[in-house]
């Protein structure tokens, strides 16, 4: 076997990871995970299902598919989420489906989920591929003038987020790595850094066996 063919094995046989970011809501987590997108289209994001309506601009399919209780509770019945929670009076959950098809494929899938999804998929059988971060805003006051300026939210929605912040940060410790998002391109430049050595964990890389088992041949052809 050429190096070559050995480099495109080992390659195909990655397993995908679990990208969790979490955050308090305006932290920044929906502008990194849209640059990590564009950085590398092979990372497939994981569209959770929600039971909150529509914002403007956000489509069905693209951002979360839009389901009625009844639909939602009907999915996790039939054991086709992920992980599910109810966040800010809303149901929010992950469907397992694509996620598994994807990380066998040698895809990563990215998630946008709060502390509670966290917990549930490190808790799941795919729990040894998942990679967490956790995203903390610089301070208080500049997650409120986030919020304020995406202006996507009215007053009253912005204040409930406003007080559902610390709860969400007090779970920070759960996460295997937490950045500070201060500076954007910054905090990108990180994210990336850990993905590609995540990438490299020996559990995520399933070929090396084979190619192991190559070099104990050549190993024993030699001596
Ligand atoms: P989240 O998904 O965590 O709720 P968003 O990604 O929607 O947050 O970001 C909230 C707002 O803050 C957006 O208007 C976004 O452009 C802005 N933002 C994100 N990161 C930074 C940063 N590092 N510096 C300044 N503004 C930021
Ligand atoms: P938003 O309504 O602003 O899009 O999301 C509100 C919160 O719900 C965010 O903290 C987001 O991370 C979380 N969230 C979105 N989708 C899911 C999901 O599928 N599961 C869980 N547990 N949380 C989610």
């Amino acid at each position: 076997m050429s190096n070559n063919e050995t480099k495109e094995n080992t390659m195909q046989d990655r397993r995908g990871l679990l990208i969790i970011l979490s955050s308090p809501s305006g932290a920044g987590k929906s502008t990194l995970a849209r640059r990590l997108m564009t950085w590398d289209e092979s990372l497939k994001f994981s569209v959770s299902a929600t039971t909150r309506a529509p914002r403007p601009g956000e489509e069905h399919g693209r951002e979360y598919f839009f389901q009625t209780e009844d639909e939602f509770k009907q999915q996790v019945m039939d054991g086709e989420m992920l992980e599910h929670a109810h966040v800010f009076g809303n149901f929010y959950g992950s469907p397992a489906g694509p996620v598994r098809d994807t990380i066998v494929s040698g895809q990563d899938v990215l998630f946008d989920v709060d502390w509670q999804g966290e917990i549930q998929i490190r808790n799941s059988d795919l729990g040894k591929h998942a990679l967490s971060i956790f995203i903390l805003p610089p301070s208080i006051r500049e997650l409120r003038r986030r919020l304020e300026t995406r202006a996507q939210d009215s007053d009253d929605v912005i204040s409930k987020r406003m007080l559902k912040s610390w709860d969400e940060i007090s779970h920070w410790g759960y996460y295997d790595y937490v950045l500070i998002n201060d500076d954007l391109d910054d905090t990108e430049a990180k994210l990336k850094t850990i993905i590609e050595a995540e990438r490299m964990r020996r559990i995520q890389q399933p070929a090396l066996q084979r190619h192991v088992r190559t070099l104990q041949t050549e190993f024993e052809e030699l001596s």
